[in-house]
């Protein structure tokens, strides 16, 4: 497949009227690689973060083995894209004929659940034709923890609560020789003191429990770097997080996990928009609420800009977007900050839509055509290119 070498050079040779999504392999390489060489554990890739096959074989060949699912169709897809990854079904409310079909027909054993109904629902849907229970199965107990710390909450959905885990975790531990804990900080965590938080919820329920755990599994959340939210390093996260592991009451063997989603895809894609019309400071492009850009409209999500004309002459001045479809709710804040003479007729790339972005294009109002190209370029921004590098804090210790 062709490679161009940026979006300016994308403009030029196709001059598309629809958006263009611009992949970069090598970030999404090079996001896996970072994961499996320094999270002190299992790094999971979390499907719905970017289902993109393509995206997931480069994952895959980069080291990251196994994928965090959570539907049946992303169960099939996972299976037919990396058919050697072990697949861990993590949504905690499932039907018995998709626990099922991943069971007995994908080869999935790995299994969350929050409450005693949800655990004998997978006992059922995994016993043998002659009624045997499975003996191979691993569960997880999915805990409620504070999303406080977290820009995108995913707390108050799923989770057992401090005083239900206990029992669960008993119940659970009867039907498999495998058991773990995960929970999930909330998404683009911009602090690592999320998963210290979560870890020491995690450290009263085992005491309180007195069962032997066998993996934790510190979830998703991990951030990515967008205007105005700059996270610390991920190191710091994956100290932190190394840290706080071991000090639980857990078997010796414990494995530590995660399930980035975010962090591992969000560098991967960009998106190519084109000006329809202008009126004032705001801007008609051909993507929005309904596309790629569902966070910037529904959450004002910002991401990077950046005009792809160069007979732009005036200085930045700050834009917002509405998107092509009839819906006033097609609407993006911003602020984007863009020449101040950008037209109708000209062409925007928007940055870091790797993650819930390019995944979230919707076909309403007939608008959701999007060609896919490839770009050799670096993305707009990057936690993994070396830039981010803590300057020297350590060091200033030192130089006391
Ligand atoms: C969404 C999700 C993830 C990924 O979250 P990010 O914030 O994208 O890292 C991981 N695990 C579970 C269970 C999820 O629902």
């Amino acid at each position: 497949m062709h490679i161009y070498p940026n979006a300016t050079a994308v403009v030029r040779d196709l001059a598309p009227d629809e958006p263009v999504i611009l992949n970069r392999p090598q970030a999404a390489a090079r996001a896996a690689r970072f994961f499996v060489e320094k999270f002190p554990g299992k790094s999971l890739y979390a499907v719905k973060a970017n289902p993109s096959p393509e995206l997931l074989r480069i994952l895959f060949d980069n080291g990251i083995t196994h994928f965090d699912v959570a539907s049946i169709a992303e169960v099939r897809l996972a299976a037919a894209t990396v058919p050697e990854a072990t697949l861990c079904f993590m949504h905690p409310v499932k039907t018995p004929r998709a626990i099922r079909e991943a069971y007995h027909q994908h080869g999935v054993k790995t299994f969350s659940l929050d409450t005693p109904e949800e655990l004998e629902k997978i006992v059922e849907a995994c016993r043998d034709e002659q009624g045997n229970a499975a003996t191979d199965l691993r569960l997880l107990v999915r805990l409620r923890v504070s999303s406080e710390h977290a820009e995108l909450s995913l707390a108050s959905k799923f989770g057992a609560d401090l005083g239900e885990a206990s029992e669960l975790l008993s119940l659970t531990r009867q039907h498999c020789d495998w058991m773990g804990i995960c929970f999930h900080v909330g998404s683009q965590a911009m602090s690592p003191f999320a998963y210290v938080q979560a870890l020491d919820r995690v450290r009263a329920i085992i005491a309180d429990a007195s069962v032997v755990i066998d993996m934790v599994d510190v979830g998703g959340g991990f951030p990515s770097v967008y205007p105005g939210m700059e996270p610390p390093p991920l190191e710091d996260y994956f100290k932190i997080i190394h840290q706080h592991f071991y000090a639980l009451p857990i078997a010796y063997n414990a494995e530590l996990w995660c399930e980035p989603g975010r962090a591992l895809c969000a560098e991967y894609s960009s998106i190519i928009v084109k000006v329809e019309k202008r009126r004032g400071d705001e801007l008609y492009i051909n993507d929005g609420a309904y596309g790629a850009l569902y966070d910037a409209a529904h959450v004002a999500w910002r991401f990077p800009v950046n005009a792809l004309e160069d007979d732009l002459r005036d200085p930045l001045e700050d834009f917002s977007f509405f998107g092509p479809t009839c819906d006033d709710a097609d609407f993006m804040q911003g602020p984007f900050p863009l020449p101040g003479d950008i037209q109708a007729g000209d062409y925007i790339e928007i940055g870091m839509l790797g993650a819930y972005g390019a995944a979230m294009k919707t076909g309403f109002n007939g608008f959701g055509d999007a060609e896919q190209v490839l770009v050799a370029d670096e993305p707009m921004a990057s936690l993994y290119d070396g830039s981010r590098e803590r300057p020297a804090a350590d060091n200033v210790v030192s130089l006391r």
